[in-house]
């Protein structure tokens, strides 16, 4: 959306950049948290930061399932609505598609359950020195939840929709394993919309973004197969 995207260096090996629209992540968050003055800013910058390490940590998740599999990854891209793993080579078989896909959400999941059980050990162990810090946790444990989800529903562009085309491509062709997951990427967008729409939030603007995604990908899986 504006332009190229811009390089950050390396994080564990791994190329990163970030695309300009992260800017108006930032300021939407900044925004959110403004009315509580720049204490509140300072909140949703805080929340803001939480979401790229989650979604970074994602993305890593992702490139170490596929050097696993001895494919490399070129660079991760961090963007607005997430972000994204560059391969140097597509995976050879839908058992490597599937289990690269499904390494975000798992890592998501996993990092989840992980804080859940270190808030617990806080809070059950009476550490009174580290409970300044719980909300901070809390956040990131509630984030790494809904990413995790959020990515394993079963339709294009989510991972849950690789895995499922993974699965689907084992026993139908994968033009026919393309189109489905597809259609079924429209018809989440659609529902994540419809779910808030009265309240015209961030999760409806999603939604509409899921369905105009999943639209261009119905289109080039129909001419693909005709
Ligand atoms: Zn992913």
């Amino acid at each position: 959306m504006f332009g190229e995207p811009i390089s950050l260096g390396n994080f564990f090996g791994l190329h990163v950049r970030v695309d300009g629209t992260l800017l108006i992540m930032l300021l939407l968050y900044a925004m959110r948290g403004a009315s509580a003055g720049p204490v509140g800013i300072l909140h949703g910058l805080t929340f803001a930061a939480l979401v790229l390490i989650a979604v970074f940590l994602h993305e890593y998740g992702h490139a170490v399932a596929g050097s696993i599999f001895g494919i490399g990854t070129v660079e991760v891209v961090l963007h607005f609505f997430g972000g994204y793993t560059r391969y140097e080579s597509i995976p050879r078989t839908p058992f490597q598609e599937g289990v690269m896909s499904a390494a975000g959400p798992a890592t998501n999941l996993a990092l989840a359950g992980t804080f859940y059980l270190f808030i617990q050990f806080i809070i059950d162990g009476g550490h009174t020195s580290l409970y300044p810090a719980v909300p901070l946790l809390d956040s990131f444990q509630y984030i790494n939840l809904i990413l995790g989800l959020l990515n394993l529903l079963p339709g294009y562009p989510l991972d849950g929709g690789s895995i499922l085309r993974a699965i689907l491509s084992v026993f139908i062709a994968r033009a026919r394993a393309r189109l489905i997951v597809a259609y079924i990427g429209v018809a989440i967008g659609f529902a994540l919309a419809a779910l808030d729409f009265p309240s015209f939030s961030a999760q409806v603007v999603l939604g509409l973004l899921l369905v105009y995604i999943a639209s261009m990908e119905v289109i080039a899986a129909r001419r693909s197969i005709m």
